[in-house]
């Protein structure tokens, strides 16, 4: 029914997609006499978008989101109806099943999804912006039509590169893959592997030539079925229902029509979509500040001490309107990151910037958020403490904040360097 709409309107809105930044910057042009659009102008299909997912993460996942908690483990009603709605295959051309949306219709659905639950967050943001995008952007016709398919309608991805001896070092990855007739045969181990639990594809990062470094580095297309064993599923602090295991790769054999792109060309992949992707997990950050706060501010004008509202003595007022305002900044640096994406331009360091700068927002949001709740918000009776574990991954995963300041640090000093 989403999926239809937004197609529909996806169809109509893409055709114009471009003018719609074009037009509305037009106008505005011709209102204020210059082509300047706030962060906070959305097109037709963004807003739908916002809209829809925001209803869909209170009907369908917020019910749901204590058992998952639990559990530790994503109900799969809830993987259903994400692909019922479009939300797996967002920028997904509609031929394949996709919804055919931009990019900042992605972070924006990643947004409202990570107010209500970061563990959902990371399931669709992992599964669109890495592992669509990278066979969007890379795989010949025939595995997109093949796999863009599936992945938009009934079959969840992971993206394989971290190993237990290379995190940040990415490159350094041990995982194999040697030819063998038709075949490419992978031996190794991955680590740290997001929806590995629930998904049939897998984007796995092997070498097929050591003595050449990381530039024998490529990119297998691996299903499920081809042999791929989970070894182990992580219990962690926070984002508890997203699933994250060790995989073991074992003699596993992929068909040479699954290598994705050119061969020895992986470490490019891995390092543009790790660019980009950095915004999806600026958004999930930016979802988790904005999503605690709205849950939590309520509270202070309900609580009364000393016959005075909680949220009126100044000590409040003076915190709340610092984190309103830090979230207000991720907000702006993250659209911006997005904007700048869509518009062709640099962003890899405004993406950087994004994700270092939410992640923090969204720890303190969370953290001041307990306090301002008290004795109640230590408690497991509230979500804030959940949203305060949640947030801790946003320092960790697709770079850590340490790699962000590097990022930023490099583009900085490339500026300044004669
Ligand atoms: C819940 C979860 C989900 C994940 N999902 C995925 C996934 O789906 N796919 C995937 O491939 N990976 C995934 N990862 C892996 C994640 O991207 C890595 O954990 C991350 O890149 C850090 O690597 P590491 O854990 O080996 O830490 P390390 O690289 O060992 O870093 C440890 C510490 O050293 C610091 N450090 C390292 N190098 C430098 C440096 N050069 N300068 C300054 N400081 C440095 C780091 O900042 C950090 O504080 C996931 C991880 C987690 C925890």
């Amino acid at each position: 029914m989403f999926r239809n709409s937004l197609q529909i309107l996806s169809r109509r809105a893409l055709t114009n997609n471009l003018r719609a930044f074009s037009t509305t910057a037009l106008n505005r042009t011709e209102s204020v006499g210059a082509a300047l659009n706030s962060l906070h102008t959305f097109t037709e299909e963004e807003e739908m978008m916002r809209d829809m997912v925001s209803k869909f993460a209170q009907d369908v996942i917020q019910p749901k989101v204590q058992e998952m908690e639990e559990n530790e483990k994503t109900d799969p009603v809830v993987i259903k109806e994400l692909f019922n709605q479009g939300l797996m295959g967002i920028e997904t051309s509609a031929d394949l099943g996709g919804a055919e949306a931009s990019f900042t219709s992605a972070i924006i659905a990643v947004e409202e999804i990570a107010k209500v639950d970061a563990s959902i967050a990371t399931l669709c943001d992992v599964h669109n912006t890495l592992v669509n995008t990278v066979l969007r952007q890379h795989a010949n016709d025939e595995l997109k039509n093949k796999y863009l398919s599936q992945l938009a309608t009934d079959k969840v991805g992971s993206f394989c590169l971290t190993e237990a001896g290379s995190g940040s070092d990415a490159f350094a990855l041990a995982t194999r893959a040697e030819k063998k007739g038709d075949y490419w045969v992978l031996n190794g181990s991955k680590m740290w592997i997001s929806n590995s639990a629930e998904a049939e594809i897998f984007l796995v990062f092997a070498n097929i030539d050591p003595s050449k470094g990381y530039k024998g580095i490529s990119c297998f297309l691996v299903e499920k079925d081809m042999g791929v064993k989970i070894a182990k599923k992580e219990k962690k602090l926070g984002i508890r229902a997203s699933s994250t295991c060790v995989l073991d790769f074992d003699e596993v054999k992929v068909p040479e029509s699954n290598v994705v792109g050119e061969l020895g060309k992986g470490y490019r992949y891995a390092i543009e979509i790790l660019n980009e992707g950095r915004i999806g997990i600026a958004a999930q950050m930016l979802g988790i500040a904005q999503g605690v706060y709205e849950q939590t501010m309520p509270y202070l004008f309900q609580r009364k001490q000393f016959n005075t509202y909680i949220g009126d003595f100044q000590g409040m007022q003076h915190q709340y309107a610092k984190i309103a305002t830090d979230i207000e900044a991720a907000r702006l640096l993250t659209y911006n990151a997005a904007r700048l994406k869509e518009e062709g331009k640099s962003f890899v360091k405004e993406a950087a910037m994004a994700k270092l700068f939410a992640c923090q927002v969204a720890e303190e949001s969370a953290s001041k958020c307990i306090e301002w709740l008290g004795g109640v918000g230590f408690t497991r009776e509230l979500p804030a403490e959940k949203f305060y574990r949640d947030a801790k991954i946003g320092s960790i995963y697709e770079g850590t904040s340490n790699i962000q300041l590097q990022t930023i640090a490099k583009h900085i000093a490339a500026q300044y360097r004669q």
